[in-house]
């Protein structure tokens, strides 16, 4: 049997145990990645979703509950990842978390957690990941930004500001590896139906009277003009083709998958 792509590459895919992180881990396994997951929730569904990419894909697994809010966790995050398979070849910087209020609303201890685990914690992990990339010449880092990386929408102060900041770690990551053979680059997706859209539709729906679906495309219909949602798997996929050699010279870009939200 021909070896996948990424046969013997390690991804290391925060948040990876729902969501877009758990579609781009399993995308990256489909090529032959092992995957280091992380993220919250329950040990044995989350050994349930190890055994699955395992057996599905003829992969490794392991999985490390580091809060990533937390910089001493993500060193121990990194050193059970280089411990367990020599380290990361494809950082998927992916965890995040959202609060939607007024600015004078919004809850300080709320901007810090979003701005720590948006944000920050993308610093700690590409400063811990760097070395092994550059000494080896390649790598991958992948930053799950957002279209509020690139436009704004109220409400959102704490988490627009952390994603336009995430975009310009990738922007200054992209220029101090630009002659070697790691690259950076930010996903930006619209909307996707993760648990952390479901938390928006249900606060719409409970708000404005409406039924789960009524709600769903009541939030499609103001930004998202396919009217569609975007999939983890469709963000999987860029995420694989940022891995591919035909990857090698995007370098920097914050790239949207967003059904148009950017276009108006
Ligand atoms: P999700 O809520 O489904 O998943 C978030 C993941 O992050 C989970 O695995 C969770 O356990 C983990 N996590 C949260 N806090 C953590 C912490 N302190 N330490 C470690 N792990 C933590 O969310 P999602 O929609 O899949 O979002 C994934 C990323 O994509 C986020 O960065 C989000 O901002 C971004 N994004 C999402 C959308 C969307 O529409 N869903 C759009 C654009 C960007």
């Amino acid at each position: 049997m021909q070896a996948s792509a990424l046969t013997g590459k390690t991804a290391l895919v925060t948040g990876s145990t729902s969501g877009i992180g758990l579609g781009i881990a399993r995308a990256l396994a489909a090529e032959g990645a092992n995957i280091v997951f992380n993220g919250f929730g329950d040990i044995q569904e989350i050994q349930g979703l190890q055994s699955a990419v395992e057996q599905e894909f003829g992969v490794r697994t392991a999985y490390h509950n580091a809060d990533l809010s937390r910089p001493r966790e993500i060193s121990a995050l990194m050193e059970f990842a280089a411990a367990t398979f020599g380290g990361v070849d494809i950082l998927v910087n992916n965890a995040g978390i959202q609060h939607v209020a007024k600015i004078e609303d919004f809850p300080p201890e709320k901007w810090d957690a979003i701005i720590a685990i948006n944000l920050t914690s993308c610093f700690h992990t590409t400063r811990l990941a760097l070395p092994h990339m550059k000494a080896q010449n390649w790598g991958r880092i992948i930053n799950l930004a957002s279209v509020h990386g690139l436009v704004a929408s109220a409400q959102k102060s704490a988490y627009v500001a952390a994603k336009h900041g995430l975009i310009g770690l990738t922007k200054t990551t992209a220029l101090e590896t630009a002659q070697t053979g790691v690259t950076c680059n930010a996903i930006c997706p619209g909307w996707v139906l993760t648990p952390l859209v479901q938390q928006q539709v249900d606060a719409r729906a409970a708000k404005e009277s409406l039924s789960n679906e009524q709600a769903k495309q009541a939030l499609l219909a103001e930004k998202q003009p396919s009217g569609e949602f975007v999939t983890p798997a469709q963000l999987g996929a860029l995420a694989v083709f940022f891995c591919s050699a035909a990857g090698s010279q995007i370098r920097g870009a914050a790239w949207n998958m967003d059904g148009g939200w950017l276009a108006q």
